[in-house]
């Protein structure tokens, strides 16, 4: 097949959803939502997609967590090595039931983990802000991947880094829209007019 089509779920995990309280749960994730995102995934494997799954995937000692850098609170952006890091709550700890991804395993051609370095936030599924790759890209390579359908969670965060680094990498990008939710209403938007500025084309189910 000619332009061969792949999807990024992105972050679909129990700390980033409401289904069960996540520790850092995207506002309106609860049953419906992840509900929604299954069916339409199932639909794409049925059809023979491969579907890429990013698991945020943090060491306990991770330089995104407020805890680890005494004196501040979460939602707060400190300067961290010369870059701006924004402090969350502990949340997607490897290994944890917060890190767990809600979809099954065998919807999945490959999970990219991401965030695993103590020294690095992640929110992209392509490389973290070291600069360090993924796998991401070499696999959709490998796969003979052109185009991407990228949802998933959140909207103005890791959706939006890993829609903008799959451009930057040459790969044509629709954004499902109706399958992605957002930490904050006015992030959201302006991430929505970024990654259309940018060349993403935005679709519904
Ligand atoms: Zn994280």
């Amino acid at each position: 097949m000619k332009n061969k089509t792949g999807i990024i779920v992105v972050d679909l995990q129990e700390d980033f959803t409401e289904l069960k309280n996540g520790a850092l749960a995207v506002p309106n994730t609860g049953q419906e939502y992840v509900e929604k995102v299954r069916k339409a995934t199932e639909e794409y494997n049925r059809k023979g997609l491969l579907v890429y799954a990013t698991q945020d995937w943090h060491p306990k000692n991770h330089c995104s967590f407020a805890v680890n850098h005494p004196g501040t609170n979460v939602f707060e952006t400190i300067e961290l090595a010369g870059r701006k890091q924004t402090l969350w709550p502990v949340h997607c700890v490897m290994h944890t039931p917060g890190a767990e991804i809600l979809l099954p395993a065998y919807l999945f051609a490959r999970v990219i983990q991401k965030g695993t370095d103590p020294e690095f936030d992640s929110y992209s599924g392509f490389a973290d802000d070291g600069g360090a790759s993924t796998g991401l890209e070499n696999s959709l390579r490998a796969d003979g991947i052109e185009n991407l359908i990228i949802y998933g969670l959140a909207t103005d965060y890791c959706v939006k880094a890993t829609v903008m680094d799959a451009i930057k990498a040459g790969f044509n990008v629709k954004l499902r829209i109706d399958l992605c939710r957002g930490v904050a209403r006015d992030t959201t938007e302006a991430s929505i007019h970024e990654m259309i500025e940018r060349g993403a084309e935005i679709i519904e189910g």
